[in-house]
């Protein structure tokens, strides 16, 4: 591979007061690929996002953007820069419709024509049905699409998402997921994917980073940890 990565971050640490949750990560994000964080609760995993996209400052270590450091840029920055977060919870805004939804997800990055929301609208087709519905009568599955698609509006180049398996059936999470790589596949989007359900995330991913309390234990190819017994023992739950 010759393209430099889409993200890189080095060295990265960040505390809560006394509570240390990132000592020293190192990974790389790029073009085309989904990479899984893994590891169990409480590894640090929603704090790596978190501090990746600007919510929490870090004590030591770098985050670079397609060769831009962005280590101390303010959130919003983050955005205009490519960077999209989708946190854990699939928040939506209940009572306005999918459509007013989406609206919302462009508002950061200027004048977004049709062509874009269309865009999203492809990729999920089941939001065009559900378009001019309230958010709140959606399914767990439909908001995850949701927010994802929103995430979209602002097109970035690398998209941080946050177990957004959680509370969905088996099902729905392959459906999830398929739709992620189908998306990666065609944009070139990069994906930080961070998931406790590590079975299904290493079954959609190129690359997976685990993570344990606050540190890497190893980054490998997705298919060589999904065949690691010891390792899924220790560190992966299946
Ligand atoms: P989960 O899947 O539960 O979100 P995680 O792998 O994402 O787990 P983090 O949420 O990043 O892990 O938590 C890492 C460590 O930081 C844990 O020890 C956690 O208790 C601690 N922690 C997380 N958020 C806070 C906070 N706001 N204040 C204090 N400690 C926190």
């Amino acid at each position: 591979r010759t393209a430099a990565p889409v993200l890189e971050v080095e060295g990265l640490s960040a505390a809560y007061g006394p509570v240390r949750a990132l000592d020293g990560v190192s990974l790389q994000a790029e073009a085309g690929r989904i990479t899984a964080v893994l590891g169990a609760n409480g590894a640090g995993k929603t704090t790596l996002l978190r501090t990746i996209s600007g919510l929490v400052r870090p004590t030591a270590g770098r985050v670079v953007l397609g060769g831009e450091d962005v280590t101390r840029a303010q959130v919003e920055a983050m955005v205009t820069k490519g960077m999209s977060h989708v946190p854990e919870g699939r928040g939506v805004i209940a009572e306005l419709t999918v459509d007013e939804n989406l609206r919302v997800g462009s508002l950061f990055r200027g004048k977004v024509g049709k062509d874009e929301f269309d865009r999203v609208y492809d990729f999920f087709p089941r939001l065009v049905e559900r378009r001019d519905n309230p958010a709140h009568t959606l399914s767990g599955g439909e908001r995850q699409m949701l927010v994802i698609g929103r995430a979209l509006l602002a097109q970035p180049r690398l998209l941080l998402l946050d177990e957004p398996s959680l509370g969905l059936a088996p099902r729905i999470v392959a459906q999830i997921f398929a739709l992620l790589r189908n998306l990666v596949d065609s944009e070139g989007l990069s994906v930080l994917l961070v998931e406790q359900n590590a079975r299904s995330a290493l079954s959609v991913a190129d690359v997976g980073v685990v993570l344990n309390l606050g540190r890497v234990v190893v980054t490998d190819e997705a298919h060589r940890l999904a065949g690691d017994e010891e390792l899924r023992h220790a560190y992966l739950g299946f």
